[in-house]
């Protein structure tokens, strides 16, 4: 038995397999065999056996993401039965009695290399697509990483590092638990932990070539310990304490239905931050009264090319109709930073959380935000949508979102499409957004506070640091001031004020920011019931 301690992200107790996911970015072996078709004969399997853990990822994806993730599966399908690409494969096992997967690499790197010199910026992309679908096949013919990820037993997944792309990619259904090696606890991917509601450490000190797929680990999200190769007795104290969490979850079940109110009378109104459908799914579990984030910029990741017009309006109707008529808050894209998409082509930065990234890209590139737009406007027609502006420094840029949102409405209406003008807000997420909320609130429908990135800035700390994260205090006085001011300012001109970062559901704090006045707490659909039974509990 071995103890490991890193940080915790996501509370609740684990008990299950480990699944490795090593970066398979390592040499493949090169071995001679005297027998070519036998070789060849391995390689088919393997193809076999990429395609249908494709199918399902395609299958899971669609139901959970909708057509827009689900199309980059449905791309690597297609690669495995492409001709030329086959054909090079069987030539080089052939030609150099080399084993498949030493052939898949040669011609996986002879394929991206050709791909990645093309003027084309889309036959470019498919560099990339040739190293993923080759990586696949590399690792079900060396039975290593990625391959065992969608195995069908739970499993708890053990990582270096996990990019927020790399997490929306793992079956969650099997996913019991999360453990990396690095990463920073409040960057998207600890975030995306909390939304799914799995037991999550970081920064756990492991040695990730000493450990083997399977292995026995018991992860605590309370404490942040990891116990690889668990005793019997703390096997049975962990399933007790699954046991017991399970009970408290259920005894907070009687909250559904309830109204989200101090003992004095004071509503509020408690949301979920959802990342796709799935989430959503999970917010009505949980009886959110709506959502009050969602993070169209999942839309984006993972695949490589931009969501067309049509898969994000499908996106946003869906959550709208699922929502039945409960107000949903779309945020339009807040790409960059740790939330990067290769077909961007954004320039390495010195410093990207200061760099060009959410609406300063739709500002420069009024193209890609114009469909954003086109989508959400006509999803508006199914539900109750609200646009979300993030990264706000300046009235300028609202007043310049709102000229956009216009053209892109008069466009709307000459090619007679129907819409429904939809409330719109600015995230309080800069400094300078606080300072200047009074006039802010002139403009703006409504304030969403986005603490996480507005302490990053008014702290100078990087989110993503993890040697920093001592310092990173959410709690720290002045952006409890921040929050204080904003939620003033848009009192007085009558607009109401959400707090959607992760400090919306830090349950030391709720009491605060009702007594602060804040009228929306959106959370990760796990806390909402938590959060309901403080407010009930309390006078406000
Ligand atoms: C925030 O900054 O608090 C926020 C909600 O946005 P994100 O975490 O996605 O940057
Ligand atoms: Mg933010």
């Amino acid at each position: 038995m071995m103890q490991f301690f890193g940080k915790p992200v996501c509370q609740g107790i684990a008990i299950g397999p480990v699944a490795l996911l090593k970066k398979q970015e390592n040499q493949v072996p090169r071995r001679q065999v005297c027998d070519p078709e036998a070789e060849i004969e391995k390689f088919h399997a393997a193809n076999i056996q990429a395609k249908a853990q494709l199918q399902t990822l395609y299958d899971k994806t669609l139901k959970e993401v909708g057509a827009s993730g689900a199309a980059i599966f449905e791309a690597h399908q297609m690669i495995l039965e492409d001709e030329s690409f086959l054909a090079f494969i069987h030539n080089a096992i052939r030609a150099d009695l080399v084993n498949a997967s030493y052939a898949v690499s040669k011609t996986g790197e002879h394929f991206a290399k050709m791909f990645a010199d093309m003027d084309d910026d889309s036959m470019k992309d498919k560099a990339a697509d040739i190293k993923d679908i080759s990586q696949r096949l590399i690792g079900i013919l060396e039975k290593s990483g990625e391959a065992e990820l969608s195995a069908t037993d739970p499993f708890i997944l053990v990582a270096d590092d996990l990019s927020p792309s790399e997490t929306v990619q793992i079956d969650k259904e099997k996913l019991l638990a999360i453990v990396t090696v690095h990463g920073s606890v409040n960057s998207h991917t600890a975030i995306l932990a909390r939304t799914m509601n799995i037991p999550a450490v970081i920064g756990a000190p492991l040695n990730l070539d000493a450990i083997q797929d399977k292995t026995m680990v018991v992860v605590d999200g309370f404490t942040g310990s990891v116990t690889l190769d668990p005793d019997e007795k703390l096997c049975a104290h962990a399933k007790k304490r699954v046991k017991e969490e399970l009970e408290k979850e259920n005894l907070l079940k009687e909250l559904k239905g309830k109204e989200t109110v101090t003992r004095n009378g004071r509503t509020i109104h408690l949301c979920a931050n959802v990342h796709n459908i799935s989430d959503v799914e999970s917010a009505l579990e949980n009886d959110a009264e709506g959502i009050g984030l969602f993070r169209s910029e999942f839309l984006y990741l993972g695949r490589n090319d931009f969501p067309t017009e049509e898969e994000q309006f499908q996106a946003y109707k869906q959550v709208a109709q699922l929502m039945a008529g409960k107000n949903v808050i779309i945020r339009t894209m807040d790409i960059g930073a740790d939330k990067q998409a290769d077909y961007f082509h954004l320039d390495r930065e010195a410093n990207p959380a200061l760099g060009y990234r959410a609406i300063r890209i739709c500002l420069k590139q009024p193209d890609i935000f114009k469909t954003q737009l086109r989508a959400l406007l006509r999803a508006t027609c199914f539900g109750n949508i609200s646009i979300l502006y993030p990264m706000i420094t300046s009235t300028e840029e609202v007043k310049r979102i709102f000229e956009i949102v216009k053209e892109t409405q008069t466009e709307l209406d000459q090619a007679g499409i129907a819409y429904r003008h939809p409330l719109q807000g600015v995230m309080i997420e800069t400094p300078a957004a606080v300072m200047i909320s009074d006039d802010l609130a002139k403009l703006a429908d409504f304030f969403s506070i986005g603490a996480n990135d507005l302490t990053q800035y008014t702290l100078a700390i990087d989110r993503q640091n993890q040697r920093l994260e001592d310092f990173f205090n959410p709690h720290h006085k002045a952006i409890l001031r921040m929050i204080q001011m904003a939620t003033q300012n848009a009192h007085k001109q009558g607009k109401w004020v959400g707090i959607c970062g992760e400090l919306a559901a830090d349950l030391e704090l709720t009491k605060e920011f009702v007594h602060m006045g804040v009228d929306e707490l959106s959370v990760a659909p796990s806390k909402i019931l938590k959060i309901r039974k403080i407010i009930r509990e309390m006078n406000g």
